[in-house]
């Protein structure tokens, strides 16, 4: 690319940018053939209560089984799937496996599924995802969806109106990393809220900074003046399991717990309680 520099041109295209170029083009031919051959599939992490130590649910993250490549996490596709209009396609394909295997799991599971800020500019979100509930027969009153503060920007009425039918369905809504974006005080008002989740950067910082401990009990107490449960997310070791559990924060999920998994795995989860980690919690309480 730089070939032209030698004539004295203006050359912005180094070669680092054509292989940018080259891997992008790769993931949109990876997403335009994968999601219709099912490579595209949920994996799913815990997420438990950090009082008793049960399981609470899921979230169900993508991830992409891509036969050249093997397993690809979301930051590697859900940028480009975004940027071409996919993330609708990959995201209901992830989504509509789920509800499949979870309707066959506890009724007492939930499932928590990401919503993209591309994906709150589709009028017909609602009605999408309300058809995937009937098709699969997974109830709604099970389903979490999530999204980020970023999503509200562009058309904060469309995201209500929304929101506001995924709502009078029985879905519930949580507002996903909390503290990383702009005047969250204001989203928490706009938009019907059932629980905040505290982004990863604050929860796995909380035994080594102060400022990160003191943010995670404000967004605590705020979330119970609000009447609003608080979920931490990227829970990597006991010690923050405990920190938190003292700060009265109410779910929690990470690797502590466990790392997302796929289906055949929380199958066998499921069938051998034993098995659970979140159980850890709960034993540590009654075992001296
Ligand atoms: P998120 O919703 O904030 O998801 C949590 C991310 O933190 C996940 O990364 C998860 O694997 C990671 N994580 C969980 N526990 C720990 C921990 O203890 N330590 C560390 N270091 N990381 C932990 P993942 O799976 O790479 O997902 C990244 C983001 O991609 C998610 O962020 C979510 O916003 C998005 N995403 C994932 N699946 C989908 C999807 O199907 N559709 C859409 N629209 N977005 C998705
Ligand atoms: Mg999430
Ligand atoms: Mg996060
Ligand atoms: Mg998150």
């Amino acid at each position: 690319a730089a070939k032209n520099s030698g004539r004295n041109r203006y050359c912005w295209f180094d070669a680092s940018m054509e292989r940018d170029l080259q891997t992008r083009n790769a993931v949109e031919a990876g997403l335009r053939t994968g999601i219709p051959k099912g490579e595209f599939v949920p994996y799913y992490e815990q997420q438990v209560d950090l009082a008793t130590g049960r399981l609470h649910g899921f979230e169900v993250l993508a991830r992409w089984e891509s036969p050249a490549q093997g397993l690809i996490s979301p930051d590697q596709f859900v940028p480009v799937a975004e940027e071409t209009g996919l993330i609708a396609e990959m995201s209901m394909s992830v989504i509509r496996q789920a509800m499949e295997h979870g309707r066959d799991w506890d009724p007492s599971l939930s499932l928590s599924v990401n919503i993209s800020p591309a994906q709150l500019k589709d009028p017909w979100l609602a009605q999408k995802l309300v058809k995937l509930l009937v098709e699969t027969g997974f109830p709604a009153n099970r389903l979490e969806v999530e999204i980020t503060e970023s999503s509200l920007f562009e058309n904060l009425s469309l995201a209500q109106s929304i929101v506001g039918s995924l709502k009078n369905q029985g879905i519930r809504l949580a507002l996903d990393d909390f503290g990383t974006g702009y005047s969250s005080l204001a989203h928490l008002r706009a938009l019907p809220f059932d629980r905040i989740k505290i982004d990863r950067s604050f929860v796995s910082s909380i035994n080594e900074n102060a400022e990160s401990a003191a943010i995670v009990n404000a967004i605590t107490r705020l979330g119970d003046s609000l009447g609003l449960p608080v979920t931490a997310e990227g829970i990597e070791d006991e010690e923050i399991m405990q920190r938190l559990r003292v700060l009265g924060v109410h779910k929690g999920q990470g690797w502590y717990f466990g790392k997302p998994i796929p289906v055949t795995q929380v199958r066998r989860l499921l069938a051998d309680k034993h098995l659970l980690p979140a159980l850890r919690a709960r034993n540590d309480e009654t075992d001296p």
